[in-house]
């Protein structure tokens, strides 16, 4: 499967296939839950095996509807979840992380995250915690989402925090400010980076790029859809593995696929003049 030959190594040696899946808004409503849970067994089939998801997401019913998904097959997936800065203190993370565990049907999370940063502790102390539960098996590692550049020089600077195995931020073509400065920090430190709403949530992004001249040209090249030229571009560097949530069928091959796509130089020359390079340090852009 296409997936085989894009992967994204992880600071200890495991080899993750640059595309997986989101899981947000999923298990909000009982009626498409076959649909998500279908969709989510089809992305498995063709690899995309990292599944996103956090405790965050329809109150623990996106962790639901994955635990069903994954019945008998759970070996196959690399499972992400996110704890809510509220609960990534020492003494609560535990007992966030079990219920993550409880609602997933599983013992273990192959990758656990603090979702933003927050106020509520200390880094210190979440790192702590983070450490406790990997020691203890309940988590095989754990990374950071939402972390600008200061943040992750400041985690690299406490105890264990060096253990960070990723961190997950918004990248797509309509917002690429961490090209300035974020994505070259963590090429240099080898620590790969995940991105969220790859595909802009399917909003703006599709007609933005649907309507440009130069991403339709790139597209028919590729007989690919513009759509996936984007998702192609976001992990063009084998350092970024992209999550995009898919609940149609359609959706779900067209993001695998977008794995077979190989950008030129002269596409990515192409694709930056018109969605062009930040020239300054920009805000991390935040969902
Ligand atoms: P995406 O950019 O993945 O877009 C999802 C939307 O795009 C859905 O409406 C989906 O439709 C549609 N879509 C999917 N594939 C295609 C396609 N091939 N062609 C056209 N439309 C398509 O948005 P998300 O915000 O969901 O981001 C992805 C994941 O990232 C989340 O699900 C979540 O796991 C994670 N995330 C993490 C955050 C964090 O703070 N760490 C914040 C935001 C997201 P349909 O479902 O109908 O198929």
């Amino acid at each position: 499967n296409a997936l085989h030959n894009r992967t994204v190594p992880l600071p200890d040696g495991t080899l993750l296939p640059s595309i997986g899946q989101g899981t947000w808004k999923m298990g909000e409503h009982p009626d498409k839950k076959a649909d998500e849970i279908k969709a989510l067994q089809i992305g498995l089939d063709l690899g995309m095996n990292v599944i996103d998801t956090a405790e965050m997401y329809g109150d623990g019913q996106s962790e639901r509807v994955i635990g069903e998904a994954l019945h008998q097959r759970r070996d196959e997936a690399f499972l992400v979840s996110k704890v809510y800065p509220h609960n990534a203190g020492s003494g609560n993370i535990r007992t966030a992380c079990e219920n993550s565990l409880r609602r997933l049907r599983t013992d273990y999370l192959d990758m656990y995250l603090l979702h933003w940063r927050g106020f509520s502790g200390s880094l210190e102390d979440t790192v702590e915690g983070l450490e406790a539960l990997r020691e203890e098996g309940k988590i095989s590692r754990w990374g950071v989402s939402n972390f600008d550049t200061p943040d992750m020089k400041e985690l690299l600077e406490i105890k264990n925090g060096s253990h960070c195995a990723t961190n997950q931020v918004l990248y797509h073509l309509g917002s690429r400010g961490i090209d300035y400065d974020l994505r070259p920090w963590h090429r240099e430190q080898q620590m790969p980076m995940m991105a969220y709403s790859p595909l802009g949530q399917g909003g703006s992004l599709i007609s933005q790029l649907t309507n440009n001249l130069t991403i339709k040209e790139i597209a028919e090249k590729h007989e690919a859809k513009p759509l996936q030229i984007a998702l192609a571009w976001t992990i063009r560097t084998n350092d970024v593995i992209a999550i995009p949530k898919g609940t149609s069928p359609t959706h779900v091959i067209e993001n695998a696929e977008a794995a077979t796509i190989e950008l030129s130089a002269a596409d990515l020359e192409k694709i930056d003049e018109v969605f062009p390079k930040p020239e300054q340090k920009m805000p991390l852009d935040i969902i």
